[in-house]
């Protein structure tokens, strides 16, 4: 671990030798920090704009360091994806995100809990096996959840890929692509997978309100989603004008922080009360 100038604490960097002392440390780093239970699930509601409700959260992981304060998953995902941490890690993301669900669903049944899953770990042998035995402990309703996956945890074992999302398909649980439009987007592929949302990347929301491209690019999205059964997330709404250009665009739903931060457990019950009575 390190600080930069802007006294920022950086983990790890694209430059990292993977070999190199560094990456060793901070796998230690990243180790210890598990053992002392120093990661958090934030949660960022998602809104239907047909009916306004909140349908759904997404989880985001953060480091709450001893010394340096919150971390980014930006910082140490990666890291933890090198190092095989990634495994442990996702374990606890997935148990911790049902049993918050599960208390979540007393008060808010209509909730859907969003889990981001990495890559690796969806390519991992046990990870169906080991997703449905979390269910069953926990005994959180499958239909309740979404796995946002990006189309680089897809597309590189297409064939096996089907096979999974179908099995998910069959448990109940609804699948997301995320980061949609950053990766191979190949409209094309989307028919052969079981995919229920689309989640447009920030970048194309960003500038939507300047920019005619990213306005195209938005509409092109929305309209095959939608003549796929497919409905369509924008991420990382941020002003009311995105919002307005979103439901002129029948988008289904945003998050961003327009509607709300990620906010801890505790953040996230005041929020779905006050949303209620507003
Ligand atoms: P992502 O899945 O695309 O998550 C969206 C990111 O956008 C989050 O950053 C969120 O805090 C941020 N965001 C939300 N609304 C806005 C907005 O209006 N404007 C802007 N500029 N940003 C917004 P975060 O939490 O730092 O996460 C970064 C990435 O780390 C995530 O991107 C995801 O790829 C990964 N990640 C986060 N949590 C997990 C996790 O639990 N498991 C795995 N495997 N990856 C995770
Ligand atoms: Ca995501
Ligand atoms: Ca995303
Ligand atoms: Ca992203």
């Amino acid at each position: 671990a390190k600080t930069n100038g802007r006294n920022q604490f950086v983990l790890y960097h694209d430059g990292m030798n993977n070999n190199g002392r560094h990456l060793f440390q901070l796998e230690t780093a990243l180790r210890k920090a598990f053992d002392l239970g120093e990661f958090a699930l934030y949660y960022q509601p998602q809104v239907d704009m047909k009916t306004k409700q909140i349908r759904a959260v997404e989880a985001l992981i953060r480091w709450n360091h001893h010394e340096k304060g919150v971390i980014s998953p930006g910082q140490f995902i990666p890291l933890a994806e090198e190092s095989g941490l990634i495994t442990p890690i996702s374990d606890w993301i997935i148990m911790q995100a049902c049993e918050d669900l599960k208390q979540l669903q007393w008060q808010f049944p209509y909730v859907k809990m969003s889990i981001n899953i990495s890559p690796i770990y969806f390519q991992q042998i046990d990870f169906l096996e080991k997703l449905q035995k979390t269910i069953e402990s926990v005994n959180v309703n499958p239909r309740s959840l979404e796995l946002e996956l990006t189309e680089s945890a897809i597309m590189p074992h297409a064939d096996q890929s089907v096979g999974r999302l179908t099995t998910l398909k069959t448990m109940g649980i609804s699948i997301a692509i995320d980061d949609f439009g950053t990766g191979f987007s190949s409209l094309s592929y989307l028919h052969r997978f079981p995919i229920d949302v689309l989640k447009i990347d920030q970048s194309f929301i960003k500038q939507l309100s300047q920019y005619q491209e990213d306005l195209a690019i938005v509409k092109a999205i929305i309209m095959m989603a939608h003549s796929l059964q497919i409905q369509v997330v924008a991420e990382g709404v941020e002003t009311e004008k995105q919002y307005q250009i979103l439901e002129e665009q029948r988008c289904d739903f945003v998050q961003g922080y327009y509607v709300s931060n990620p906010l801890t457990i505790g953040e996230l019950y005041e929020f779905l009360d006050m949303w209620n009575h507003f």
